[in-house]
Protein backbone atom coordinates (compact mmCIF):
# COMPACT_ATOMS: atom_id res chain seq x y z
CA UNK A 1 0.00 0.00 0.00
CA UNK A 2 1.73 3.12 -1.35
CA UNK A 3 1.55 6.36 1.17
CA UNK A 4 -1.53 8.13 -0.62
CA UNK A 5 -3.80 5.32 -0.13
CA UNK A 6 -2.71 4.97 3.68
CA UNK A 7 -3.65 8.90 4.32
CA UNK A 8 -6.94 7.95 2.62
CA UNK A 9 -7.67 4.73 4.88
CA UNK A 10 -6.56 7.26 7.80
CA UNK A 11 -9.18 9.30 6.84
CA UNK A 12 -11.97 6.69 6.43
CA UNK A 13 -12.65 8.19 9.96
CA UNK A 14 -11.97 11.74 10.12
CA UNK A 15 -14.63 13.78 11.38
CA UNK A 16 -14.31 16.87 8.88
CA UNK A 17 -13.61 15.21 5.68
CA UNK A 18 -16.75 13.39 6.13
CA UNK A 19 -18.91 16.11 6.82
CA UNK A 20 -17.45 17.20 3.14
CA UNK A 21 -19.14 14.57 1.80
CA UNK A 22 -22.23 15.00 3.05
CA UNK A 23 -23.65 15.84 -0.29
CA UNK A 24 -22.85 12.25 -1.89
CA UNK A 25 -24.21 11.09 1.78
CA UNK A 26 -27.81 12.73 0.38
CA UNK A 27 -28.98 9.70 -1.46
CA UNK A 28 -28.69 7.19 1.58
CA UNK A 29 -30.30 8.97 4.88
CA UNK A 30 -33.49 7.55 5.41
CA UNK A 31 -36.23 10.59 5.36
CA UNK A 32 -38.62 8.96 7.68
CA UNK A 33 -38.19 7.42 11.19
CA UNK A 34 -39.56 4.32 10.56
CA UNK A 35 -36.39 3.92 7.75
CA UNK A 36 -33.83 4.83 10.33
CA UNK A 37 -32.59 1.98 11.74
CA UNK A 38 -31.41 0.99 15.26
CA UNK A 39 -31.48 3.71 17.86
CA UNK A 40 -34.92 2.51 19.48
CA UNK A 41 -34.62 4.09 22.55
CA UNK A 42 -34.13 7.22 21.23
CA UNK A 43 -36.56 6.48 18.08
CA UNK A 44 -39.48 5.62 20.83
CA UNK A 45 -39.43 8.72 22.60
CA UNK A 46 -38.98 10.71 19.79
CA UNK A 47 -41.77 9.43 18.55
CA UNK A 48 -43.91 9.93 21.91
CA UNK A 49 -42.81 13.69 21.60
CA UNK A 50 -43.27 14.15 18.25
CA UNK A 51 -46.87 12.99 18.38
CA UNK A 52 -47.51 14.52 21.76
CA UNK A 53 -46.42 18.30 19.80
CA UNK A 54 -48.10 17.18 16.96
CA UNK A 55 -51.93 16.46 19.01
CA UNK A 56 -51.32 19.86 20.29
CA UNK A 57 -50.57 22.06 17.63
CA UNK A 58 -47.52 23.16 19.11
CA UNK A 59 -43.87 23.03 17.42
CA UNK A 60 -41.17 20.12 19.11
CA UNK A 61 -38.95 21.42 22.21
CA UNK A 62 -35.72 21.98 21.56
CA UNK A 63 -33.67 18.89 20.82
CA UNK A 64 -29.92 17.77 21.86
CA UNK A 65 -28.18 14.96 19.79
CA UNK A 66 -25.11 13.77 20.96
CA UNK A 67 -22.48 10.72 19.97
CA UNK A 68 -19.78 9.73 17.78
CA UNK A 69 -19.67 11.29 14.22
CA UNK A 70 -21.43 9.12 11.37
CA UNK A 71 -24.06 7.71 13.97
CA UNK A 72 -26.86 9.78 12.38
CA UNK A 73 -27.35 12.84 14.07
CA UNK A 74 -28.08 15.15 10.66
CA UNK A 75 -29.71 12.22 9.10
CA UNK A 76 -31.83 12.03 12.67
CA UNK A 77 -32.65 16.40 12.66
CA UNK A 78 -33.74 16.16 8.97
CA UNK A 79 -36.21 13.21 9.73
CA UNK A 80 -37.72 15.29 13.26
CA UNK A 81 -38.19 18.33 10.79
CA UNK A 82 -39.95 15.80 8.50
CA UNK A 83 -42.25 14.00 10.50
CA UNK A 84 -43.48 17.77 12.17
CA UNK A 85 -44.04 18.78 8.51
CA UNK A 86 -41.74 21.52 8.75
CA UNK A 87 -38.67 23.50 7.01
CA UNK A 88 -34.93 22.77 8.38
CA UNK A 89 -32.33 25.28 8.12
CA UNK A 90 -28.66 23.79 8.43
CA UNK A 91 -26.09 25.92 9.91
CA UNK A 92 -22.95 24.55 12.25
CA UNK A 93 -21.39 26.12 15.03
CA UNK A 94 -18.16 26.95 13.05
CA UNK A 95 -19.78 27.95 10.81
CA UNK A 96 -21.23 31.02 13.36
CA UNK A 97 -18.61 33.62 13.21
CA UNK A 98 -20.18 36.48 14.97
CA UNK A 99 -23.36 37.47 16.64
CA UNK A 100 -25.13 38.72 13.26
CA UNK A 101 -25.10 35.20 11.43
CA UNK A 102 -27.17 33.62 13.79
CA UNK A 103 -29.11 36.65 14.44
CA UNK A 104 -30.02 36.76 10.59
CA UNK A 105 -30.82 32.72 10.86
CA UNK A 106 -33.24 33.36 13.71
CA UNK A 107 -34.78 36.40 12.17
CA UNK A 108 -35.69 34.47 9.07
CA UNK A 109 -37.41 31.32 10.99
CA UNK A 110 -40.73 30.93 10.15
CA UNK A 111 -43.25 29.15 12.84
CA UNK A 112 -42.69 25.67 13.55
CA UNK A 113 -39.25 25.35 11.79
CA UNK A 114 -36.54 23.23 12.78
CA UNK A 115 -33.02 25.47 13.33
CA UNK A 116 -30.03 22.90 13.09
CA UNK A 117 -27.48 23.30 14.57
CA UNK A 118 -24.30 20.78 14.04
CA UNK A 119 -21.13 21.13 16.19
CA UNK A 120 -23.01 23.48 18.55
CA UNK A 121 -20.27 23.05 20.90
CA UNK A 122 -18.07 25.53 18.43
CA UNK A 123 -20.55 28.13 18.40
CA UNK A 124 -18.41 31.56 19.39
CA UNK A 125 -19.68 32.38 23.14
CA UNK A 126 -21.18 35.51 21.90
CA UNK A 127 -23.35 34.34 19.65
CA UNK A 128 -24.02 31.49 22.12
CA UNK A 129 -25.83 34.30 24.66
CA UNK A 130 -28.53 35.57 21.93
CA UNK A 131 -29.53 31.32 21.97
CA UNK A 132 -30.49 31.67 25.35
CA UNK A 133 -33.75 33.99 25.04
CA UNK A 134 -34.31 32.82 21.55
CA UNK A 135 -34.51 29.63 23.34
CA UNK A 136 -36.42 29.80 26.15
CA UNK A 137 -38.74 33.22 25.07
CA UNK A 138 -38.62 32.93 21.13
CA UNK A 139 -37.25 36.83 21.45
CA UNK A 140 -33.89 38.80 20.32
CA UNK A 141 -32.51 41.68 21.74
CA UNK A 142 -29.82 43.79 20.78
CA UNK A 143 -28.35 46.71 20.55
CA UNK A 144 -27.97 49.44 18.57
CA UNK A 145 -25.87 52.48 18.27
CA UNK A 146 -23.17 53.71 20.69
CA UNK A 147 -22.89 55.56 23.62
CA UNK A 148 -25.72 57.83 24.60
CA UNK A 149 -27.74 57.47 21.79
CA UNK A 150 -27.97 53.33 21.74
CA UNK A 151 -30.69 52.01 21.74
CA UNK A 152 -32.03 48.40 23.06
CA UNK A 153 -34.02 46.81 20.43
CA UNK A 154 -36.47 43.03 20.80
CA UNK A 155 -37.42 41.05 18.29
CA UNK A 156 -40.27 38.73 18.90
CA UNK A 157 -39.71 35.59 16.84
CA UNK A 158 -41.72 32.63 16.01
CA UNK A 159 -41.69 29.55 17.92
CA UNK A 160 -39.21 27.37 16.53
CA UNK A 161 -37.15 24.15 17.33
CA UNK A 162 -33.05 24.19 17.92
CA UNK A 163 -31.81 21.03 17.28
CA UNK A 164 -28.29 20.80 18.25
CA UNK A 165 -25.86 18.04 17.40
CA UNK A 166 -22.49 17.92 19.29
CA UNK A 167 -19.93 14.83 19.42
CA UNK A 168 -19.30 16.13 23.28
CA UNK A 169 -22.30 17.06 25.08
CA UNK A 170 -19.81 17.92 27.99
CA UNK A 171 -18.32 20.35 26.33
CA UNK A 172 -21.72 22.59 25.99
CA UNK A 173 -21.95 25.52 28.38
CA UNK A 174 -24.22 24.65 31.58
CA UNK A 175 -26.87 27.85 30.59
CA UNK A 176 -27.09 26.03 27.17
CA UNK A 177 -27.00 22.84 27.74
CA UNK A 178 -30.30 23.35 30.20
CA UNK A 179 -32.16 25.37 27.74
CA UNK A 180 -32.63 21.68 25.71
CA UNK A 181 -35.63 19.90 26.77
CA UNK A 182 -34.75 16.85 25.02
CA UNK A 183 -31.64 15.47 25.52
CA UNK A 184 -30.97 12.32 23.46
CA UNK A 185 -27.71 9.89 23.43
CA UNK A 186 -26.63 8.01 19.76
CA UNK A 187 -24.74 4.88 20.67
CA UNK A 188 -22.65 2.84 18.37
CA UNK A 189 -24.78 0.33 16.47
CA UNK A 190 -24.76 -3.71 16.76
CA UNK A 191 -23.07 -5.43 13.63
CA UNK A 192 -26.76 -6.91 13.13
CA UNK A 193 -28.09 -3.50 12.80
CA UNK A 194 -25.15 -1.88 10.19
CA UNK A 195 -25.76 -5.34 8.23
CA UNK A 196 -29.43 -3.88 7.60
CA UNK A 197 -27.92 -0.32 6.70
CA UNK A 198 -25.79 -1.45 4.41
CA UNK A 199 -28.07 -4.01 2.61
CA UNK A 200 -30.54 -0.90 2.37
CA UNK A 201 -27.34 1.18 1.13
CA UNK A 202 -26.78 -1.33 -1.67
CA UNK A 203 -30.33 -1.58 -3.10
CA UNK A 204 -30.01 2.57 -2.99
CA UNK A 205 -27.02 2.00 -4.86
CA UNK A 206 -27.76 -1.11 -6.68
CA UNK A 207 -25.11 -3.13 -5.76
CA UNK A 208 -25.57 -6.90 -5.13
CA UNK A 209 -24.30 -8.22 -1.65
CA UNK A 210 -25.12 -11.67 -0.16
CA UNK A 211 -26.57 -11.75 3.65
CA UNK A 212 -22.87 -12.67 4.45
CA UNK A 213 -21.32 -10.18 3.12
CA UNK A 214 -23.27 -7.18 4.62
CA UNK A 215 -22.41 -8.84 7.87
CA UNK A 216 -18.90 -9.20 7.07
CA UNK A 217 -18.68 -5.43 6.40
CA UNK A 218 -20.86 -4.47 9.49
CA UNK A 219 -18.78 -6.09 11.97
CA UNK A 220 -15.62 -4.30 10.39
CA UNK A 221 -17.32 -0.72 10.39
CA UNK A 222 -16.86 -0.14 13.95
CA UNK A 223 -20.46 0.76 14.95
CA UNK A 224 -20.74 3.41 12.67
CA UNK A 225 -23.32 4.16 9.87
CA UNK A 226 -21.07 6.63 7.89
CA UNK A 227 -18.32 4.31 7.22
CA UNK A 228 -19.84 1.06 6.81
CA UNK A 229 -21.63 2.87 3.94
CA UNK A 230 -17.99 4.10 3.02
CA UNK A 231 -16.54 0.26 3.14
CA UNK A 232 -19.91 -0.47 0.75
CA UNK A 233 -18.67 1.51 -1.94
CA UNK A 234 -14.94 0.73 -1.26
CA UNK A 235 -15.38 -2.22 -1.51
CA UNK A 236 -17.47 -2.35 -4.36
CA UNK A 237 -14.72 -1.35 -6.25
CA UNK A 238 -12.48 -4.11 -5.31
CA UNK A 239 -15.37 -6.80 -6.39
CA UNK A 240 -15.57 -4.74 -9.74
CA UNK A 241 -12.04 -5.24 -10.47
CA UNK A 242 -11.99 -8.82 -9.80
CA UNK A 243 -14.87 -8.80 -12.23
CA UNK A 244 -17.92 -9.88 -9.60
CA UNK A 245 -21.12 -8.16 -9.28
CA UNK A 246 -22.06 -9.25 -6.34
CA UNK A 247 -20.43 -8.51 -2.72
CA UNK A 248 -19.20 -11.56 -0.70
CA UNK A 249 -18.16 -12.13 2.45
CA UNK A 250 -14.81 -13.24 0.79
CA UNK A 251 -14.73 -9.97 -1.52
CA UNK A 252 -15.06 -8.02 1.41
CA UNK A 253 -12.72 -9.57 3.41
CA UNK A 254 -10.17 -9.60 0.93
CA UNK A 255 -10.95 -6.06 0.35
CA UNK A 256 -11.09 -4.73 3.87
CA UNK A 257 -7.42 -6.57 4.00
CA UNK A 258 -6.44 -4.34 1.53
CA UNK A 259 -7.48 -1.22 2.89
CA UNK A 260 -5.67 -2.64 6.18
CA UNK A 261 -9.36 -2.72 8.04
CA UNK A 262 -8.72 -6.13 10.72
CA UNK A 263 -11.45 -8.28 11.68
CA UNK A 264 -12.19 -6.07 14.65
CA UNK A 265 -12.54 -2.91 11.92
CA UNK A 266 -9.37 -1.29 13.83
CA UNK A 267 -7.38 0.68 10.90
CA UNK A 268 -3.49 1.81 11.28
CA UNK A 269 -4.21 4.65 13.67
CA UNK A 270 -6.27 2.77 16.06
CA UNK A 271 -3.23 0.09 16.23
CA UNK A 272 -0.61 2.72 16.24
CA UNK A 273 -2.69 4.31 19.63
CA UNK A 274 -2.63 0.60 21.36
CA UNK A 275 0.86 -0.24 20.38
CA UNK A 276 1.90 3.57 21.44
CA UNK A 277 0.06 2.78 25.29
CA UNK A 278 1.92 -1.05 25.34
CA UNK A 279 5.28 -0.03 24.10
CA UNK A 280 6.46 3.36 25.05
CA UNK A 281 3.96 3.63 28.75
CA UNK A 282 3.70 0.34 29.50
CA UNK A 283 0.05 -0.31 28.46
CA UNK A 284 -0.51 3.34 30.67
CA UNK A 285 -1.99 5.33 32.13
CA UNK A 286 -0.69 7.95 29.89
CA UNK A 287 -2.52 11.58 29.32
CA UNK A 288 -4.74 11.97 25.85
CA UNK A 289 -2.17 14.75 24.97
CA UNK A 290 0.72 13.29 25.43
CA UNK A 291 -0.74 10.11 23.42
CA UNK A 292 -1.65 12.43 20.52
CA UNK A 293 1.48 13.95 20.29
CA UNK A 294 3.35 10.48 20.28
CA UNK A 295 1.19 9.17 17.84
CA UNK A 296 0.78 12.64 15.89
CA UNK A 297 -2.49 13.52 15.86
CA UNK A 298 -5.00 15.66 17.36
CA UNK A 299 -6.36 14.65 21.00
CA UNK A 300 -9.89 16.07 20.13
CA UNK A 301 -9.78 13.33 16.79
CA UNK A 302 -8.49 10.71 19.34
CA UNK A 303 -11.23 10.93 21.70
CA UNK A 304 -14.08 11.93 19.35
CA UNK A 305 -13.49 9.32 16.40
CA UNK A 306 -11.01 6.41 18.17
CA UNK A 307 -11.84 6.66 21.97
CA UNK A 308 -15.57 5.68 21.71
CA UNK A 309 -14.95 2.40 19.58
CA UNK A 310 -11.98 0.82 21.44
CA UNK A 311 -13.73 1.46 24.54
CA UNK A 312 -17.21 -0.21 23.40
CA UNK A 313 -15.05 -2.99 22.57
CA UNK A 314 -12.99 -3.08 26.10
CA UNK A 315 -9.76 -2.65 24.33
CA UNK A 316 -9.46 0.89 26.26
CA UNK A 317 -10.29 2.44 29.66
CA UNK A 318 -10.19 6.16 30.72
CA UNK A 319 -8.81 7.00 34.16
CA UNK A 320 -8.40 9.73 36.01
CA UNK A 321 -4.51 8.76 35.93
CA UNK A 322 -5.06 8.76 31.61
CA UNK A 323 -5.94 5.99 29.35
CA UNK A 324 -5.21 2.11 29.81
CA UNK A 325 -4.85 -0.53 27.35
CA UNK A 326 -6.81 -3.62 28.68
CA UNK A 327 -5.72 -7.17 28.09
CA UNK A 328 -7.69 -8.06 25.47
CA UNK A 329 -5.91 -5.10 23.33
CA UNK A 330 -2.53 -7.27 24.20
CA UNK A 331 -4.23 -10.18 22.98
CA UNK A 332 -5.95 -8.83 19.93
CA UNK A 333 -2.53 -7.44 18.87
CA UNK A 334 -0.03 -10.55 19.97
CA UNK A 335 1.80 -8.97 22.56
CA UNK A 336 2.79 -10.32 25.70
CA UNK A 337 0.25 -9.20 28.52
CA UNK A 338 2.08 -8.91 31.90
CA UNK A 339 -0.35 -8.15 35.19
CA UNK A 340 0.15 -4.96 37.09
CA UNK A 341 0.17 -4.94 40.69
CA UNK A 342 -3.49 -3.25 40.95
CA UNK A 343 -2.91 0.12 43.42
CA UNK A 344 -4.17 -2.41 46.53
CA UNK A 345 -1.88 -4.84 45.10
CA UNK A 346 1.11 -2.11 45.42
CA UNK A 347 0.10 -0.91 48.92
CA UNK A 348 0.26 -4.25 50.32
CA UNK A 349 3.41 -4.76 48.55
CA UNK A 350 5.03 -1.27 50.15
CA UNK A 351 3.94 -2.36 53.44
CA UNK A 352 5.55 -5.72 53.39
CA UNK A 353 8.51 -4.73 51.93
CA UNK A 354 8.50 -1.87 54.91
CA UNK A 355 7.60 -4.62 57.39
CA UNK A 356 10.42 -5.75 56.58
CA UNK A 357 13.07 -2.93 57.44
P1 LIG B 1 -23.73 12.53 11.99
O1 LIG B 1 -24.53 13.76 11.72
O2 LIG B 1 -24.01 11.92 13.33
O3 LIG B 1 -22.25 12.72 11.77
P2 LIG B 1 -25.09 11.50 9.64
O4 LIG B 1 -26.50 11.76 10.00
O5 LIG B 1 -24.45 12.42 8.65
O6 LIG B 1 -24.17 11.40 10.94
O7 LIG B 1 -25.04 9.98 9.09
C1 LIG B 1 -23.99 9.50 8.28
C2 LIG B 1 -24.53 8.54 7.25
O8 LIG B 1 -24.94 7.35 7.88
C3 LIG B 1 -25.74 9.07 6.48
O9 LIG B 1 -25.42 9.18 5.13
C4 LIG B 1 -26.82 8.04 6.61
O10 LIG B 1 -27.10 7.52 5.34
C5 LIG B 1 -26.23 6.93 7.43
N1 LIG B 1 -27.05 6.64 8.61
C6 LIG B 1 -26.88 7.18 9.83
N2 LIG B 1 -27.76 6.67 10.70
C7 LIG B 1 -28.51 5.80 10.02
C8 LIG B 1 -29.60 4.93 10.39
N3 LIG B 1 -30.05 4.87 11.64
N4 LIG B 1 -30.15 4.17 9.44
C9 LIG B 1 -29.67 4.22 8.16
N5 LIG B 1 -28.64 4.99 7.76
C10 LIG B 1 -28.06 5.77 8.66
Amino acid sequence: MDAGELEFDNRMLDADFSSNLDDREDSLRPQRLQDYIGQDKAKENLKVYIDAAKMRGDSLDHVLLYGPPGLGKTTLSNIIAAEMGVNIRVTSGPAIEKPGDLLALLTNLESGDVLFIDEIHRIPRTAEEYLYPAMEDYVVDFVIGKGPSARSIRIDLPKFTLIGATTRAGQLTTPLRDRFGVLLKLELYTPEQLACIVQRSAGILGIEITEDGAYELASRSRGTPRIANRLLKRVRDFAQVQGSDTITSQIANYALSRLEIDALGLDNLDRRMLETIIKFYDGGPVGLETLAATVGEEAVTLEDVYEPYLMQIGFLSRTPRGRCVTRLAYEHLNLPYHQKPTPSEQMHLFDHLGGEE
